[in-house]
């Protein structure tokens, strides 16, 4: 339904606002009164322009009127690209289920793209019981309309109780304008997800006010209840083949002359630093004082087959690039092996490296945070430990 609201009694039927609507979603109907097709996404660029103060859009944060009781179940965006699932969406079912099982409710999966059905598989072989697929041309690339509308319509019909999106680029695009168009909550970056006993309520856990305190943010009144989650957060699940499932068939609620954005041409970026997937990081931190001290860090990666991360302050001196950074506005990491040269471990520092397997710290002071949660410590200047490691690396891996 479309958000403008048009008073008919009013309306003259001058047709400026049909100059100005940006997404073409206003026409004159046989009675010459304005209306609004699905495409009007409430912009509001219209109101202004009417003379006669006809046209009118929701209060904002206005309460819409629907009974929490009437939403049921947890539902998961499965992000994919060329056919290709997102390691992220899987770490998203691995979440849903676990709340889903909590819940004793279903966990559903959507997928939304073109020629799918390999994926829709496999998320049922993720823990998924059902998958909704919407397979059409207009969603095999990525944009926010055609997808967003397509997920809102199918909220509408189903009503999940919670839905879980993973916080990458695309992600964070889409809840966000699917939270919208639903009139609901979303908490973006959550930490953590639990149901909370008694309200059942979805507990979303995110670090808050520059990381020094965790938020755990309730959204009682409105659903669904979202939430994004930054990949490697959690865990992969494992992939059991053998689970079976529903699946059922969607339809897109934009044909494609409706869609405002035109995909000319894609060029995929080469970026040659994933420290993401990394499963041997060794990152430099001011401690390492300017971009030559990131050459004992590189030698160390090396040896070890790994990649270079960095802290915020290193990339901040322009040191190295923001492609290495970790942490709360960098990558979240998780790999088997985090080595932390020079870095303190502040709180934004360890919201994207605590979950790694084995950390190791070398600092020269004894105090530093990042102690507190490593599993080896090394209290020493890096510029002598940390080429005595290398050293001795080569040694042991004849390099
Ligand atoms: C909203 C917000 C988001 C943020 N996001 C991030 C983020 O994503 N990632 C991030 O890293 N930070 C982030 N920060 C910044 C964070 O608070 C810290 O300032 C930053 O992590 C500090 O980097 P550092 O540990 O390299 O530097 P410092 O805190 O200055 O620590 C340098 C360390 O090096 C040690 N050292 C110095 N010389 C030597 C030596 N020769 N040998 C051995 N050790 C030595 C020192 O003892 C010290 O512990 C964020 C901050 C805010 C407010």
């Amino acid at each position: 339904m479309a958000l403008l609201k048009v008073d008919r009694e009013t309306c003259t039927g001058c047709g400026l606002c049909l100059q100005v609507c940006p997404f073409g979603a206003l026409t004159l109907d046989n009675e010459n009164i304005i209306v609004a097709s699905e495409a009007c996404n409430g912009c509001g660029a219209c109101v202004p322009e009417c003379p006669s103060g006809s046209l009118s859009l929701p209060e904002p944060g206005k309460k819409p009127e629907i009974n929490t009781k009437d939403y049921s179940g947890v539902w998961v965006w499965v992000e994919q690209c060329d056919g290709k699932a997102a390691s992220i969406s899987w770490e998203m079912i691995g979440q849903g289920r676990r709340l889903a099982d909590t819940r004793g409710a279903d966990l559903t999966a959507c997928v939304l793209g073109y020629q799918t059905e390999a994926i829709a598989q496999e998320a049922m072989a993720y823990g998924a019981d059902r998958v909704m697929v919407v397979d059409d041309p207009t969603l095999k690339i990525y944009r926010t309309d055609p997808y967003a509308r397509c997920l809102v319509e199918l909220v509408k019909q189903y009503r999940p109780e919670i839905f879980l999106l993973g916080a990458s680029t695309r992600g964070r695009d889409l809840a966000g304008a699917v939270a919208t168009y639903l009139y609901t909550g979303l908490t973006a970056d959550c930490t953590g997800l639990e149901i909370e006993e008694g309200s059942n309520l979805l507990l979303q856990i995110r670090p808050a006010f520059g990381g020094n305190i965790m938020a755990t943010i309730k959204c009682p009144d409105y659903r669904p209840q979202m939430a994004t989650v930054r990949h490697h957060v959690f865990e992969m699940p494992q992939s059991d083949k053998s689970r079976q499932g529903q699946v059922i068939q969607g339809k897109p609620v934009m044909p494609e002359e409706e869609i405002a954005t035109k995909v000319l041409d894609l060029i995929v970026e080469k970026n040659e630093v994933n420290i993401a997937d990394a499963k041997i990081i060794v990152s430099g931190g001011r401690g390492v004082k300017g971009p030559e001290g990131f050459g004992i860090i590189h030698e160390l990666a090396d040896v070890l087959g790994g990649a270079v991360g960095a802290s915020r302050a290193a990339v901040d001196s322009g040191w190295i690039s923001y492609a290495h950074q970790v942490g709360q506005t960098g990558r979240t990491v998780r790999p088997d092996l985090y080595i932390a040269c020079g870095i303190s471990g502040a709180i934004q520092h360890q919201a994207g490296m605590r979950t790694s397997k084995i950390i190791v710290a070398i600092n020269k002071d004894p105090e530093a945070p990042i102690f507190q949660i490593a599993d080896y410590g090394i209290v020493g200047d890096l510029f002598a430990v940390v080429p005595a490691l290398t050293k001795a690396l080569k040694k042991r891996l004849n390099k």
